[in-house]
Order: C-alpha cells, then sequence, then structure tokens
C-alpha cells in the first residue's frame, strides 16, 4: 500500500517504521527542517520503550529511579518509586534514534507543508495539496502534525481546543553540579499556594530539563514573554521565571542564572476532549493530531507510539485498500478508549496543582 504520512515528528516516524515493516511504502511530509533538532526532553514509560525497542529502536536516555514531591523550600514531602524501566531522554536523541530505525525505502521531504486533504463525496481523500501547491496522492493518508493538526481541523472544523490554563517555559541547561544533585531522580518542587511548580531531570550526560508550571489565571505570562523569539522575549521570560522561582531551594536559583533564555521555549498544551474517531475512510490521524493530552501526564510520546504500533497492527501486510476503512475504525475504537483515562487523568493532576500543596497522601506523580 502507498502512505503519504505528513509531520515527521515521533508519531510519524514511528507509524513509518512500523507500517514499513509490514512492506507498505511511506513517504514522509514534513514541515519543518529544524523540528527535528527543536524541543527538550519526555520522560518515557516503560510501555513505550517496549515497544520502540520491538521495532528495533535504539534509544538513549537516563534511568529514572524515583520521584521526589518537594516544596519550594526543597524539603521532600512524598516520594514514590518511578514506574520501574521508565526513563527521560532528549527530544533531539529520541527523533535521531527514529529517523536511524526508518527502514530502507522510506524517504522524507523536509520544507512540505500539508496546506489542505480534498474529499470526494463519501469522505475519501482523493489527494493532499502541500503548500507549495504540489498534489500527493496515497492509499492512506496519515495525519501526525501534531497538536494543531490541519487534518483533524478538516475533520472536525468546530471542535473545541482551547489552550490549557497551564502553560509552561521550558530550557535545557548544560551544567554538571545540576546533574549530579539530579542523578538518576525526578524532582519536582511546588509553591505551598498551589499553581506553580517547576520540575528538574537529567536528560542525558551533560544536561539537564526544567520546566515551570504556572497558572496563567494567577501569573498571566507579559505578551513579550509570548512572541516566539527575540531578546526582549528572552529577557522577560527570564525575569518571569526569576520573580516566580528565583528565591526557591538549590538549585534552582542557580539553573535559572545559567539558562539561556533565548531557547527557553513557551509551551502552550491544548485541553480538549478527544474527537469522535481518530479516522475517516482511508485517513488516520496518530499522536498529537488524534489526542492532544496534558503534559501533566507524560504520555505525549509513549501514546503516540502506541498510536502507530496498534496501527500497524491492524493495517497488516495483505491488508487491502477496501479492507482499510474497517482496519482504521479498529484502531481508533481501541485507541479511543486507552487515551480516554488520560484526558480525565489530566485534568484531575492539573486540578490538583492549582490547589495548595498536597501533604496529604494521594497520587501525585506526574504521570497517568
Ligand atoms: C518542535 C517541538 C518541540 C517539542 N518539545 C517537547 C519537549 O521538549 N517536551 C515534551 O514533552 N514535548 C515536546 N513536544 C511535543 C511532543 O513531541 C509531542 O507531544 C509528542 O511527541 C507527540 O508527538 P507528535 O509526533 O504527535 O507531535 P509533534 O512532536 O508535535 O510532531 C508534529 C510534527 O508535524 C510537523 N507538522 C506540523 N504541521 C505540519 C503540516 N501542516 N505539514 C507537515 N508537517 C507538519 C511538525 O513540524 C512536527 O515535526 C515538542 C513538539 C515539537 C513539534
Amino acid at each position: 500500500m502507498e502512505v503519504a504520512v505528513f509531520g515527521a515528528g515521533i508519531a510519524g516516524l514511528m507509524t513509518a517504521i512500523a507500517l514499513r515493516r509490514n512492506g507498505h511504502n511511506c513517504r514522509i511530509f514534513e514541515r519543518s527542517r529544524q523540528a527535528h533538532e527543536a524541543g527538550m526532553g519526555f520522560i518515557l514509560v516503560p510501555e513505550g520503550i517496549a515497544r520502540m525497542e520491538a521495532m528495533g529502536v535504539q534509544l538513549k536516555g537516563v534511568p529514572l529511579e524515583r520521584f521526589f514531591y518537594r516544596n519550594s523550600s526543597g524539603e521532600i514531602l512524598h516520594d514514590q518509586q518511578m514506574p520501574v524501566g521508565a526513563r527521560s531522554i532528549r527530544r533531539r536523541d529520541l527523533s535521531t534514534s527514529l529517523l536511524e530505525a526508518l527502514p530502507n525505502g522510506t524517504t522524507i521531504t523536509f520544507d512540505a507543508e500539508l496546506d489542505r486533504l480534498e474529499f470526494d463525496r463519501q469522505g475519501r481523500v482523493t489527494h493532499a495539496v502541500l503548500s507549495s501547491g504540489e498534489s500527493v496522492r496515497a492509499d492512506l493518508y496519515v495525519s501526525a502534525d501534531g497538536s494543531r493538526s490541519r487534518a483533524r481541523h478538516m475533520l472536525f472544523p468546530g471542535w473545541s481546543a482551547p489552550l490549557a490554563r497551564v502553560p509552561e517555559l521550558v530550557g535545557l541547561v548544560r551544567c554538571l553540579q545540576t546533574l549530579r544533585w539530579a542523578g538518576h531522580d525526578f524532582n519536582k518542587f511546588h509553591s505551598e499556594s498551589g499553581g506553580v511548580a517547576l520540575g528538574v531531570l537529567r536528560v542525558d550526560e551533560e544536561h539537564v530539563v526544567w520546566y515551570l508550571q504556572f497558572d496563567s489565571k494567577r501569573f498571566p505570562l507579559l505578551p513579550a514573554a509570548m512572541v516566539s523569539d527575540g531578546i526582549a522575549a528572552a529577557q522577560a521570560r527570564r525575569s518571569f521565571a526569576t520573580q516566580l522561582v528565583g528565591d526557591w531551594a538549590a538549585p534552582i536559583p542557580h539553573l535559572l542564572e545559567g539558562t539561556d533564555f533565548t531557547r527557553v521555549h513557551h509551551w502552550q498544551p491544548v485541553d480538549a476532549d478527544l474527537i469522535p474517531r481518530f479516522h475517516q475512510e482511508n485517513l488516520v490521524l496518530v499522536g498529537d493530531a488524534a489526542h492532544p493530552l496534558s503534559p501533566f501526564t507524560s504520555q505525549g510520546v509513549s501514546s503516540a507510539i502506541a498510536d502507530a504500533t496498534t496501527l500497524a497492527t491492524e493495517i497488516e501486510t495483505d491488508c487491502t485498500v477496501e479492507e482499510l476503512p474497517q482496519a482504521l475504525d479498529r484502531y481508533s475504537v481501541t485507541r479511543r478508549a486507552q487515551c480516554a483515562p488520560y484526558v480525565t487523568k489530566g485534568r484531575t493532576l492539573m486540578q490538583n496543582f492549582l490547589q495548595p500543596l498536597a501533604r496529604e497522601e494521594r497520587a501525585l506523580l506526574p504521570i497517568a
């Protein structure tokens, strides 16, 4: 079968790996050459790692052992074993591992942005149109174009996907002292009154990632800090982060000082219900395009991986074009059911985050 995949993020690359292993011919179209290098890092849960390794992906990253829930003075209020096998990884390293695992015969075209899909009366995609005007024809169209997916918008134009109340500033720092301090643990500091937290994770032998989550209603970011680039945005982000958490326990002040804020990313997740289905005829959605999940669940990457491998289970080597709608329906039913609890859990974790600091035992680990 001829497959066109739009987006070479984690979901798009993994889908191409999994479908190619079933003998399908995959062409990937990616809007931006820089997307592969961009981003900081994430937590991988054991199921996601197992699925990737089973597809021949060789992963880097740092094993994670314990989660420490701290107050802003650094006092540990709770600690918990991480799921056995969990690890943190730089986004760039994960992208590279997936690119290296792409089987021969898979092509990637960069600077190729999906502009729109054209449908016939039955709702089948007849062809995709890139921003350059070029047409792409395939038997199966895979939308892996992230949380602001054009394909999802075309299928469900009225579907509400507002920005989540809790955005993040995310930074990557090269700092041996913090590396030693972080070790193999995931530390998260929380303000007493709720609504602000800072997580710290080592992602390789040299770097730690920090991410600052904040209640945008109580602590709105100045417009200057929201523009995507530039010195003024960097200064505004530094002063925002310093005001919020600059006097918190070590290593936070030192981490902020050592951060190049021109590279700090302002991440704005969306808070959406699940769309009614992840497919239509010969079009299927995977990863954030299908289900943008709350960062509180740490499930973005692992769910994208699960989408890809579930899709490959349904579209076997001998699957015909006529059988595609049923196969995609099975994929959609399975994955919707598996993702639904993450939507609920993400909202619960966000509500917990907005409350004053938890001193009683409850589910605090930010993993669903
Ligand atoms: C640049 C970037 C940095 C990120 N950094 C982090 C991070 O540090 N930590 C974290 O937890 N999560 C991060 N994420 C989100 C995380 O990668 C996803 O939540 C998760 O991996 C699911 O992956 P995905 O492939 O579905 O979506 P994404 O990773 O968002 O990938 C979507 C891909 O599609 C491409 N694309 C978008 N629109 C089009 C179009 N119209 N035509 C063609 N291609 C298109 C994008 O350039 C991107 O490469 C980042 C995402 C991006 C795009």
